[in-house]
């Protein structure tokens, strides 16, 4: 089969398409034919060697939709040729954690690898029956983005009326997490770069959009459109540039909600305006295993739905990175296969 490998960290140009053995399941694991694989910003750190050095070459990629195309000894709760949509959660299955239902609080939590690519096998436990009136570039544009995006909410215990502000909101993670705060009768406030992506963003569902050049602060903008108040709740995806103003722009007993840095990861914290003003910072890193499968009808229902910004064959994964990296996008970047 053919597939794109990372051989050694770089650029998009270390991005090779290559023909690689077929992957064959194991004792409870599905072999997907896999349709389409979603981009995200994790796969460009991969690649970059940020995530952790590069010692075999891999297949990236842990979002995917496709079918069933082969069943390891054991597996009797997919058929093949069933369409599915991957749950890129692993975990141990058996610690306190994943009992509960936290899987990411596992200490053996990662995500599945191996999408982009022609065939995949994942554990039977890590696919989900793809929704009906959803094509495949649509249910493989799902799992890492609107899972965070809900596990993002939940965690900062996101109530109706609350005020949320969303970092990068055009992006796959921004425009999941703009439709599910709608769901949950939040009021938004959408920050964006792009002045040209004010109107997408006020059709996805955006109260406010507020247009960030990169530099300024907007803790007096989101004061003056909450009272004088500040904010429930910010989702940061974008980190060492926006932290400080993140926290600023919170009122008393806000929560600050860490779910990517792809500006960077370091930052200076004052502990006193922690305290005194009552502060939550929570990471955010995926979610449980429940929420895929939850929020997936949501999607047949048209509640909510899939932003695609464009669509690459496989052997163009060069160009989706790229794309991605620049940040023009308004929603997904999907592989086709
Ligand atoms: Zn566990």
């Amino acid at each position: 089969m053919y597939a794109i490998r990372v051989h050694q960290a770089g650029g998009p140009e270390v991005l090779r398409y290559e023909e690689v053995a077929r992957p064959e399941p194991g004792p409870g694991e599905v072999r997907i034919k896999v349709r389409a694989a979603g981009v995200n910003h994790r796969e460009i750190w991969q690649r970059q060697g940020i995530l952790g050095e590069i010692k075999d070459p891999f297949i990236l990629g842990s979002d995917a939709a496709g079918e069933i195309d082969g069943l390891g000894p054991g597996v009797r709760s997919w058929d093949m040729g069933q369409r599915v949509v991957v749950n890129p959660g692993v975990s141990c299955g058996q610690c306190f954690a994943c009992l509960r239902g936290d899987q990411p609080a596992c200490s053996r939590f990662r995500l599945v690898s191996g999408a982009y690519a022609e065939y995949m096998v994942v554990a039977d436990s890590n696919v989900v029956a793809m929704p009906s009136g959803l094509t495949f570039v649509e249910a493989a544009s799902l799992g890492i983005a609107f899972v965070t995006a809900d596990a993002a909410w939940e965690a900062a215990g996101v109530l109706p009326g609350y005020t949320l502000v969303i970092w990068g909101a055009s992006g796959g993670l921004g425009t999941a997490a703009l439709q599910l705060a709608k769901l949950r009768g939040a009021r938004t406030l959408a920050v964006t770069r792009s002045s040209a992506k004010q109107e997408a963003l006020k059709k996805l569902g955006s109260d406010e959009v507020l247009v960030w050049d990169g530099g300024r602060s907007l803790q007096h903008e989101v004061h003056d459109l909450t009272g004088g108040r500040g904010a429930e709740v910010v989702l940061d995806s974008l980190g060492e540039r926006t932290f400080a103003d993140s926290l600023a722009m919170c009122r008393r007993g806000g929560v600050v909600v860490i779910a990517g840095a792809t500006t960077g990861g370091k930052t200076a914290l004052e502990l006193g305006d922690i305290f005194r003003r009552r502060l939550t910072v929570v990471g955010a890193y995926l979610g449980s295993a429940s929420v895929l499968p939850r929020i997936l009808p949501l999607f047949s229902r048209g509640q909510l739905m899939p932003v695609i910004d464009h669509v690459y064959p496989l052997e163009q994964a060069d160009q989706a990175h790229e794309q991605l990296e620049r940040g023009d996008v308004i929603g997904k970047v999907v592989l086709e296969v």
